[in-house]
């Protein structure tokens, strides 16, 4: 079996003073979207989709192929990203927290050391950025179509997509605030392709006449499982909705019984201009009154669900790539590509069927993996990749050992300088840690885990119940190894790194 080391790994904190003038410092363009499983980009391997211009990120730079959130739904997933710490230490246990923004974040730490500032799209962290020279926010989720944006100024509405006009405020920002004296860091955070994935309307059609390979778990009956993945409600099949999630227009009786999400379908297509409406049920009315004619029961609705949905989510990652490429280009264009870190990364990532199921939480595969790729010409070999386990967690870290800025000391993840640098970089972690508290929407647990190279325990302390998945047999995780006798020591090597690396990351007693 794996061996795992049970001594405290040190990792290397960043400590240089800056390489040169302050304009010789690399320009940072992150980049991140929401909900964008790994398995949707091309890159990783996609089987579902083609993502051109995240691909040329990975050509140009490194793709890691173990990178992991630390809590897997949104805001928890951006307070880690800003503050270096985990959930239990920055305070943004799920998404009903409200964010402590005085607390040490790397924006704040490079606006401090001399870069010009900037965070346009998605925030979701309640209170007012901090750290920011230039913030347009959307409000909680944001809305795809005319979004509302949050600035110190006030709430503006601007018309038309919200991946696009995300894109547009970023490249007004760079072309007409700032003054290229000093390096940049621009997050540009896209809502999509978060629920309830509404195509762009240069999207609309695309996917229309192919069926979207299904994963093999989609009709998963959850033997073995804790009865976690039981209670969850998360599924394609019996948690999905019609008319919210599934874009089928209501009748007139349906309109007057909408119940649960599919009361705010009214609200969704009122927000869209006469024409956006128009281009929308013209790609939309004539697949759904074939979907009423057909009158589909079982797992033959289940897969026309699966196709509805699958679709929608791709559409709206076809147009976070097409928008992606226009920065890169953008960069091209300026003569700026070659001292810019350009980095592509999602909160977490999503379940797209696999377990039969839509959304988050879980710490299985599709959720915990995040696609990450970082393009850094002359420090990044092009075309590399690495396979050591990384969190969002050394995200600050490495933004401010990019910029010469040394990390404070309670940031609890790691420079990925030595791996982006392809250094022989002596000891990394050999395992990460999990923990999820959300209790509310989906159902989902609390849980917490920990994860090496081939093997993943999930511990549910509300229920004394546990998981135990050998993924290098079993990469799907449909096999719960937790009471099998032959995998005894296992279970009990990895019960005792969980418990390990919570004191390590100073995980209160307890909880
Ligand atoms: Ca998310």
């Amino acid at each position: 079996m794996h061996l795992i080391l049970l001594i405290t790994v040190s990792m290397p904190l960043a400590t240089a003073e800056p390489d040169g003038p302050r304009g010789d410092r690399p320009n940072i363009l992150f980049i991140y979207t929401d909900d964008h499983s790994a398995a949707a980009v091309g890159c990783y391997g996609s089987v579902i989709n083609q993502t051109p211009h995240m691909d040329r990120i990975a050509a140009g730079g490194m793709r890691f192929d173990n990178a992991f959130c630390t809590n897997g739904i949104c805001a928890p997933c951006r307070a880690v990203v800003l503050t270096g710490t985990h959930s239990h230490v920055n305070g943004l246990m799920d998404n009903g927290d409200v964010f402590d923004g005085s607390q040490p974040t790397f924006p704040q730490l490079l606006q401090q050391s001399g870069y010009e500032t900037a965070l346009i799209g998605k925030w979701h962290l309640k209170t007012d950025p901090t750290g920011f020279d230039h913030w347009a926010v959307l409000p909680g989720q944001g809305d795809y179509y005319n979004p509302d944006f949050i600035t110190p100024e006030g709430t503006v509405r601007d018309q038309g997509y919200v991946t696009d006009l995300v894109t547009d405020r970023s490249i007004n920002w760079l072309e007409g605030e700032w003054d290229r004296e000093q390096p940049f860091l621009l997050m540009c955070q896209h809502k999509a392709p978060h629920r309830s994935w509404m195509p762009g309307p240069d999207h609309l059609d695309l996917y229309a006449d192919v069926d979207i390979p299904e994963p093999p778990t989609l009709f998963d009956d959850y033997a073995t499982r804790a009865s976690a993945a039981h209670d969850q409600e998360m599924e394609i099949d019996r948690h999905m909705y019609l008319h919210y999630d599934l874009k089928i227009e209501p009748t007139e009786q349906e309109r007057a019984e909408l119940a649960g999400p599919d009361r705010w379908i009214k609200g969704m297509r009122e927000r869209l201009t006469p024409e956006q409406l128009a281009a929308w049920d013209a790609a939309f009315r004539d697949r759904n009154d074939a979907f009423r004619e057909a009158n589909l029961q079982g797992r033959d609705l289940v897969r026309w669900k699966y196709q509805r949905y699958i679709k929608n989510y791709l559409r709206c990652i076809a147009s976070v790539d097409d928008n992606v490429g226009r920065l890169l280009d953008w960069l091209d264009e300026q003569g700026l590509a070659e001292n810019t870190i350009v980095v592509y990364s999602s909160d977490q990532g999503f379940f797209l069927g696999e377990h039969g199921w839509y959304d988050k939480r879980f710490m299985y595969e599709p959720s915990l993996r995040t696609p990450l790729l970082v393009r850094w010409p002359g420090t990044v070999a092009a075309g590399s990749t690495e396979d050591a386990l990384v969190q969002n967690l050394d995200l600050a870290q490495t933004f401010l050992d990019a910029a010469g800025v040394e990390s404070p000391d309670r940031m609890q993840g790691a420079s990925l300088r030595p791996l982006l640098e392809g250094r022989n970089q002596g000891p990394w972690r050999d395992s990460i840690y999990y923990e999820y508290f959300e209790e509310g929407i989906h159902n989902v647990q609390p849980h917490r885990g920990v994860r090496t190279d081939r093997w993943k325990l999930i511990e549910y302390p509300g229920r004394g119940e546990w998981e135990l998945f050998d993924m290098h047999e079993d990469p799907h995780e449909v096999n719960n190894l937790a009471k099998v006798a032959e995998h005894a020591e296992t279970r009990r090597q990895l019960e005792a790194e969980l418990r390990r690396l919570q004191v390590v990351y100073g995980v209160p007693d307890g909880s």
